[in-house]
C-alpha cells in the first residue's frame, strides 16, 4: 500500500471563524465495539454496514491531508479502534508523519480489551501515550457497566501497555450511584502505577436504554468531595485535549477533569472529528457536518478534498449546547459517542 510522505516540518494551522487554530484531529475508525457500555450505546445497537466504511488507505489519505494542513496531533478512536481489522496498518502508515516531524503525536483511545495483542506494536509505530477507559476496579461492576467486557483482559492489557513503555491515562466516566464511592481507590490505584486519571461527565449523545439524568454526576461535585480528602493543586499541564489538570499532593499524580456540562471548554477548542464514513464533525456537540468522502473519492488529486476541508473549518461553531435535565428526554445530539469517538 503506497503512502504519500510529507516533508514540511511546520505549517500554519487552519483557523476557524473564532480565531482558534485547528491542530488536532480525532478519527473514529469504526463504530463497532466489543463492549456495550450502558452510557454509550444500547445493548442491541445497529452498526453501519461495513461497505459504508472508508478503507484504511482512504483514512490514511484523509488524515494525511489534515496533517498537510497543519494538524499536529491525531487520535485514533471509535467504537473500539483496535477491533477494526488490520488497524495497525493505519498506525504504521501514519507514523511516517512523526518521523518527518510533520506531526507531534499519534495516539489512541481504547477500552483496553485488545492491548495485550497490540501494545508493543503500537509503541513501535511511535505511539507514546494512550488513553484507556475504565470506570471501575470491581469486576462485577465492570460487567454491569460494559455489559460484554472482560475485566481481567483489560487489566492484562494495561500491564502489557506499561511493559511496552506506553504512558497510560485512565479515563473514567463519573456515574451517579455507580462508581462515585470508588474514586479514592481509583486515584490510589492509577497514581500508584504511574498513570494519570481523568474524570469525564456523561454527555447526552445518542439513545441509550436508561435515563441519563439518573447517571449524570457533575464533576464540580466530585472535585469538591475529593478536596475533603486530597490536596489538589491546579496545574497548567495540558495534553492538547479539553481536560483541566490538578496535581494530588499526597500521590504526586495528576487528575484531569473533562467538564463539557459544568464548565464549557469550547473557547480553547482546537479539534475536529472524522467518522469512519468520512463525515467531519466540527463540534462534538452539534449535528452540523461536512462530507469528505465524496471529494476524497472524486479524484486522486487532493484539490477538491482540501477545498471541502477549508469550507468545513469555516463553519466550525462557537460551542456546543449540551443539556441534561428532566424536561428534555431526547439526547442533545442524536448520534452516539461511538460514531465520532471520545
Ligand atoms: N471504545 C473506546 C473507549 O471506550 O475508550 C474509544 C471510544 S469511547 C466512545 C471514548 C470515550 O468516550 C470513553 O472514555 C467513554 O467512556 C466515553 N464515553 C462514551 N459515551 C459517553 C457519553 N455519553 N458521555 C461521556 N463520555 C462517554
Ligand atoms: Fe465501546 Fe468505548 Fe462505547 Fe464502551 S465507551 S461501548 S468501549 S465505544
Amino acid at each position: 500500500m503506497a503512502a504519500q510522505t510529507l516533508n514540511r516540518a511546520h505549517v500554519e494551522p487552519m483557523t476557524d471563524p473564532f480565531g482558534r487554530g485547528v491542530t488536532y484531529l480525532r478519527v473514529s475508525v469504526t463504530d463497532r465495539c466489543d463492549f456495550r457500555c450502558v452510557y454509550c450505546m444500547s445493548e442491541h445497537m445497529t452498526f453501519l454496514p461495513k461497505r459504508e466504511l472508508l478503507t484504511l488507505e482512504e483514512l490514511d489519505r484523509l488524515c494525511s491531508a489534515f496533517v498537510t494542513k497543519g494538524v499536529r496531533k491525531l487520535r485514533i478512536t471509535g467504537g473500539e479502534p483496535l477491533v477494526r481489522k488490520n488497524i495497525l496498518w493505519l498506525f504504521r502508515a501514519l507514523s511516517r508523519h512523526l518521523e518527518t516531524g510533520a506531526m507531534d503525536e499519534l495516539t489512541v483511545t481504547t477500552n483496553g480489551s485488545q492491548l495485550a495483542r497490540f501494545a508493543a506494536e503500537l509503541r513501535d509505530c511511535g505511539v507514546e501515550r494512550i488513553n484507556v477507559s475504565l470506570d471501575t476496579l470491581s469486576s462485577d461492576r465492570f460487567k454491569a457497566i460494559t455489559r460484554w467486557g472482560d475485566f481481567d483482559k483489560v487489566i492484562g492489557g494495561l500491564a502489557a501497555a506499561r511493559e511496552a513503555g506506553l504512558k497510560v491515562k485512565i479515563n473514567t466516566v463519573a456515574l451517579k450511584g455507580f462508581n462515585e464511592d470508588e474514586f479514592d481507590e481509583l486515584i490510589r490505584w492509577a497514581h500508584g502505577d504511574g498513570m494519570d486519571l481523568t474524570f469525564i461527565e456523561t454527555m447526552p449523545m445518542g439513545e441509550i436504554d436508561g435515563d441519563r439524568t439518573d447517571q449524570y454526576l457533575p464533576l464540580s461535585i466530585v472535585r469538591a468531595r475529593l478536596m475533603d480528602r486530597w490536596t489538589l493543586e491546579d496545574i497548567p499541564y495540558r495534553t492538547g485535549g479539553p481536560a483541566r489538570y490538578v496535581e494530588v499532593k499526597e500521590t504526586g499524580g495528576r487528575i484531569g477533569f473533562i467538564t463539557p456540562m459544568t464548565h464549557n471548554f469550547c473557547e480553547s477548542c482546537n479539534r475536529v472529528r472524522l467518522t469512519c464514513t468520512g463525515q467531519l464533525y466540527m463540534c462534538l456537540g452539534q449535528d452540523d457536518r461536512a462530507d469528505l468522502r465524496a471529494p476524497l473519492r472524486e479524484s486522486d488529486d487532493n484539490a477538491l478534498l482540501n477545498a471541502a476541508i477549508d469550507e468545513a473549518i469555516s463553519r466550525k461553531p462557537k460551542g456546543h449546547d449540551f443539556v441534561i435535565d428532566r424536561r428534555t428526554s431526547r439526547p442533545s445530539v442524536a448520534r452516539h459517542m461511538s460514531v465520532t469517538g471520545g
